[in-house]
């Protein structure tokens, strides 16, 4: 792989059209899913020339933040049959299930395949992989490589795509718009970070793998990075986000930081304690403690292993009781592993123990973890086929942007790593096919696009300090409505509240003011351009989420506090509008599996 080699800067104040890279295959992000698609498309044709454009350095991605573990069913004890069904019923059915039982079936393939490019699988002691138990997984089938996984899987295939001379790196450009001719996607518009200089990065197929967009919540596990870019892109060409109300809180995020405590540490015997020492999930259906005294009995595990919808409910239930602790940061409850011991600690979780003694001044060997819910996962994402193409010819997604669907109401921890393989390769391998026997597009048309993007930047950055709206209002605005309107339990007044408030800001948005009118490394105007595209994402969660009224999953409405089949068995379209977005609905691929109740513990 090399980084790609860019015609010498120019002045931004020339007016004529940008200039354009021309490459086969664009694919946008660098995080698993988009270096997964990248070899992919390498794979079907060394002449290919393929462009991976990231905002950040590809190993910065979020993918790097996964701790857990991804799911494949390999032991013997496991089937496909039972991934399937754990996995369509964790998304409450509204996973398509013609994809999920096509990703079940590809998944060891592609785990094993990620072995021989290097991930260190860990071992049982006779040598065979391992695996650990995961919420909502009724048999263990989450291969890990100890708690540090996506660091390895990132790793991996980062390694592996430098094996590609065919492979580009567009390393720190931010892709502004999609490029559109004769109603083909035909690239990107990206700004170099660097320089400030807008081009086209043209190709016959393009690839968004830009991940997802928790920061348009205030409390989250997301990176900083995550701020549901390349979902607008797609949204802003017609392109639908689908079943966008679907936000999965994880139940353990460390107060004040949001940093993410894995569920590994529940999978390997922690357990969830109240403010008076009791394991409160035992009262909320997700089974009952068989043995309290033996925490690290398997069957004794089946609530904390519950699915991480009802585990952050039922946080919500034990607040309202007044069952959990306060402290600096809001109530929060107790994650105890102490009776794991410290060798199993230091083994299986040693970041869990790093990131508690770094970030919450707590040794999990000797303490208990402070906890709360906080927003972890979208379900939702770019509306695409089990191919990875959307409804934009030439336009494919994949990883937690797309919305294939398997994750439904509810994705199960250890889904999603594997999902950004499965459909990254896919995705990868129709894109470059499609490629490979066409030509571009209208080049000066094309161009002519980019310099629009240009000239969006540029109105941005030399407002003349005219604008009088800041940054950081709009987003705190933004993500305190989504947090009080649209968190785990939504009504029809506060989602309202919310949909309003998201107007008002879309509108203030217009106004808004940069300090900092250079164009190197003007971090400023990239997160005014972040901020632009989660107003969007947010509009698209909450009117989404108003025009539910049902309960399922993630997607808890206290006005409709029933699961409606005869309603809302369908999966929500949110299409960009002027002021808001219009919803409209298609059904759900039902095969195998007639909806039933999501039934978990004993
Ligand atoms: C802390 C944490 C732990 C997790 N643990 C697990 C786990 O154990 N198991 C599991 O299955 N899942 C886990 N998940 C979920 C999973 O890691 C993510 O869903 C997945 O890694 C997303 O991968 P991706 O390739 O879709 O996107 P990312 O890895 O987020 O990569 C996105 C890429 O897009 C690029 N990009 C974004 N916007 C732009 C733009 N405008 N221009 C150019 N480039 C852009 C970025 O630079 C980046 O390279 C975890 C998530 C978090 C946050």
């Amino acid at each position: 792989m090399r980084s790609a080699q860019l015609r010498p800067l120019r002045d931004l104040r020339m007016i004529r059209n940008v200039e354009s890279k021309l490459h086969d295959v664009v694919i946008v992000g660098g995080g698993g899913a988009g270096l997964r698609a990248a070899i992919a498309a390498a794979e079907v044709d060394p002449g290919l020339d393929i462009a991976v454009v990231s905002k950040v350095y590809p190993m910065r991605s979020h993918t790097v933040a996964a701790e857990g573990g991804m799911a494949a069913a390999i032991k013997e004890n496991d089937s496909f049959e039972h991934h399937i069904y754990d996995t369509i019923s964790g998304s409450d059915w509204l996973a398509d299930q013609d994809a999920v039982e096509l990703f079940v079936k590809e998944a060891p393939d592609e785990l094993i395949q990620l072995e021989h490019w290097g991930c260190p699988w860990s071992r049982e002691p006779n040598g065979t992989v391992a695996v650990r138990p995961f919420g909502g997984m009724r048999i263990q089938r989450t291969w890990f490589a100890a708690d540090k996984t996506g660091f390895h899987v990132l790793h991996s295939l980062f390694q592996t795509t430098m094996r590609y001379a065919s492979v580009n790196r567009y390393d720190e450009w931010f892709a502004l718009d999609l490029l559109v001719d004769d109603g083909r996607c035909q690239g990107v518009a990206a700004l170099e970070l660097r320089s400030g200089e807008v081009k086209a990065i043209l190709g016959k197929a393009v690839i968004i793998c830009t991940g997802g967009g928790g920061r348009v919540f205030p409390f989250t596990t997301n990176a900083a990075i995550k701020t549901g870019d390349g979902m607008t892109l797609a949204y802003r060409a017609g392109v639908a986000l689908k079943d966008m109300e679907f936000v999965q809180y994880h139940p353990t995020g460390l107060p004040g930081t949001g940093i993410l405590i894995t569920e590994a540490a529940r999978g390997e015997g922690g357990i969830l304690v109240n403010k008076n020492g009791r394991r409160y999930l035992q009262d909320y259906n997700l089974g009952r403690p068989l043995d309290i005294s033996d925490p690290n009995h398997p069957q004794n595990r089946t609530m904390e292993l519950g699915p991480r919808d009802r585990l952050s409910q039922a946080f919500i239930l034990e607040e309202q009781k007044g069952n959990v602790m306060q402290g600096e940061y809001g109530s929060y409850v107790h994650l105890d592993v102490r009776h794991l011991g410290e060798k199993l600690i230091d083994s299986k979780l040693p970041f869990v123990r790093e990131l508690a003694l770094n970030y919450g001044g707590i040794d999990p060997v000797t303490e208990p973890i402070p906890v709360r819910p906080v927003v972890h996962y979208m379900m939702g994402g770019i509306d695409t086929d089990i191919r990875g193409a959307t409804s934009l010819p030439r336009l494919f997604a994949a990883g937690e942007c797309a919305c294939v669907s398997i994750n439904g109401a509810n994705r199960l921890g250890s889904n999603s790593l594997t999902e950004l393989l499965v459909f990254g390769a896919r995705a990868g391998h129709d894109a470059a096919e499609l490629a490979a026997g066409s030509e571009i597009g209208d080049v000066g048309a094309l161009e002519a696009q980019a310099t629009a993007s240009e000239s969006r930047v540029r109105g941005l950055v030399s407002n003349g300090n005219q604008g009088t709206e800041r940054i950081a209002d709009i987003r705190q605005e933004m993500t305190t409505a989504m947090e009080t309107g649209a968190g785990i339990y939504r009504t029809e007044e506060s989602l309202r509240a919310t949909c309003h408030k998201l107007v008002e800001l879309r509108d203030r948005f217009r106004n808004v003011n940069l300090d900092d009118s250079g164009l190197r490394y003007n971090t400023e105007l990239i997160a005014a351009l972040e901020l632009d595209c989660m107003l969007d994402v947010a509009q698209s969660v909450a009117f989404s989420a108003l025009a539910r009224k049902e309960s399922r999953g993630s997607h808890q409405r206290t006005d409709y506090p029933d699961r409606d089949d005869d309603g809302y068995l369908k999966h929500s379209l949110a299409y960009r509008e002027d002021d808001s977005p219009r919803i409209e609905y298609k059904p759900v691929t039902i095969t195998k599996w007639p909806p039933a109740a999501r039934v978990y513990g004993s």
